[in-house]
C-alpha cells in the first residue's frame, strides 16, 4: 500500500480524449497489433476501442476497476523501472466513476469471451453474476457510455462534438504515427473511416495517410544519441523521429509532436525551444512538422507533474534540450545549405 501514497491521486479524465488516451496505452501495453475505435457524440455518448492484444483474466474482472489495480506495478521500486505506459492502475478506475463501462475480453486460455459491467469501481452483478460468458476473440473491446452522465459541470465545460471528435483523432493520429507495427482504425458510429494505418505501413506512410503527402514528402529522420555526463550513470538519451524543414498550411498540425519513453507528452520546455529554432528558419506564423520521441533512462523521468500524465519533466532537462537543439539546428542547416 506503500506504493499508493507515493503516488499522487489526481482527476485523470477530464475530457473524451483523456479517457481515450488512457484505453488506446492500455490496449498497446496488452501487445495488440490492431486496434479500431468507434466514437459517438464527441466520446461523450460512447468511446469504443477493440483490440487484438493479450486479454484480462477472468479472475481480475472482479477488481479491475477498482483504484489502483494494475498488473504492471508491484512495488515503490518498479515506479523507477517503468517501461509500459501505465502505471497507476487509475485510469479503469476513474472511468468506471464518470460513465458505464462495459468490458469484453479474452485471453488465449479462455474457451470464451467475458463480459462485465462497472460503475463507480464496482462490477455490477458482483461476482455471481456480474461476469458473463459470451462469443469473441482474443482481445479487448472496451465501451465507455454517458461520459460524464454524473458530472454536469464537466459535460458543461466541453466543447461541441465535433472538436472533442477532433481531440481523440489527434491523439490517435499521434499513436499511430509512433507506434509502428499497429494497426489504427478510427470513425464516428456509422461513419466511414477517419484514421486507417495499416498494421505493416511504415512511418513515413503513416503521416502520408494522416497529415497528407505535402508534408511526408518533405521529412528529414531525425537520430541523435546523447551521452549525458553531468550525472553518474545517467546513461545514452536517444532522440529519434522526423521533422521537416519547410512549414505547411494545415491545420492539424498545432504544435510538435513528443513522446518520452513511448508516451505522448507535452514539454513545455522541449516546445518553446523547437519552436524558437524554427523561427530563425521559417516566416514567423509557419509552422513545420515535428515528432520526436525522446528515450531516458525510466529513473530520470518525472511523469507525476501533472495527474493526467501528460506534462512531463527531466532530469538535467535544460542541458539534453541544448543537446537536441543544437543536433537538430545542424540537420536544418545542412539543408538549408
Ligand atoms: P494501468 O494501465 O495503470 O495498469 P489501468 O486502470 O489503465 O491501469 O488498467 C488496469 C489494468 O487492466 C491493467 O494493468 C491491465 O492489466 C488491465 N487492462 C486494461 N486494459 C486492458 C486491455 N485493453 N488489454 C489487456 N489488459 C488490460
Ligand atoms: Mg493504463
Amino acid at each position: 500500500k506503500n506504493v499508493v501514497n507515493l503516488i499522487a491521486a489526481g482527476e485523470i479524465i477530464i475530457a473524451p480524449s483523456n479517457a481515450l488516451k488512457e484505453l488506446l496505452e492500455n490496449s498497446i501495453d496488452a501487445s495488440a497489433t490492431q486496434i479500431e475505435i468507434i466514437i459517438k457524440d464527441g466520446g461523450m455518448k460512447l468511446l469504443q476501442i477493440t483490440d487484438n492484444g493479450k486479454g484480462i483474466y477472468k479472475e481480475d474482472l472482479p477488481i479491475l476497476c477498482e483504484r489502483f489495480t494494475t498488473s504492471k506495478l508491484i512495488e515503490f521500486n518498479d515506479l523507477q523501472n517503468i517501461s509500459t505506459y501505465g502505471f497507476r492502475g487509475e485510469a479503469l478506475a476513474s472511468i468506471s466513476h464518470v460513465s458505464q463501462l462495459n468490458i469484453i475480453t479474452k485471453t488465449d486460455n479462455d474457451q470464451c469471451a467475458w463480459k462485465s459491467t462497472y460503475k463507480n469501481g464496482d462490477l455490477i452483478g458482483g461476482i455471481e453474476n456480474g461476469i458473463k460468458p459470451v462469443a469473441g476473440k482474443t482481445g479487448t473491446i472496451i465501451s465507455v457510455e454517458d461520459l460524464f452522465y454524473n458530472v454536469p459541470s464537466r459535460l458543461r465545460a466541453l466543447k461541441n462534438s465535433n472538436e472533442e471528435y477532433s481531440s481523440i483523432l489527434d491523439v490517435v493520429s499521434k499513436y499511430s504515427i509512433h507506434v509502428e507495427n499497429v494497426g489504427f482504425n478510427c470513425q464516428r458510429q456509422g461513419k466511414s473511416l477517419d484514421i486507417m494505418i495499416r498494421k505493416n505501413s511504415n512511418r513515413k506512410d503513416r503521416i502520408r495517410s494522416i497529415y497528407g503527402s505535402n508534408i511526408a514528402n518533405n521529412l528529414i529522420s531525425v537520430n541523435i544519441e546523447i551521452e549525458e555526463n553531468f550525472i553518474k550513470d545517467f546513461g545514452l538519451i536517444k532522440c529519434t523521429g522526423m521533422i521537416s524543414n519547410t512549414s505547411f498550411e494545415n491545420k492539424k498540425l498545432i504544435q510538435p509532436i513528443f513522446f518520452i519513453n513511448h508516451r505522448l507528452i507535452i514539454c513545455d520546455p522541449l516546445r518553446r525551444a523547437i519552436n524558437s529554432l524554427y523561427s530563425t528558419y521559417l516566416p514567423k506564423g509557419h509552422k513545420p512538422f515535428v515528432y520526436l520521441s525522446l528515450e531516458i533512462k525510466p529513473q530520470n523521468v518525472d511523469v507525476n507533474v501533472h495527474p493526467t500524465k501528460r506534462e512531463v519533466r527531466f532530469l538535467n532537462e535544460d542541458e539534453i534540450i541544448d543537446k537536441i537543439i543544437i543536433s537538430i539546428d545542424k540537420l536544418l542547416s545542412e539543408l538549408d545549405s
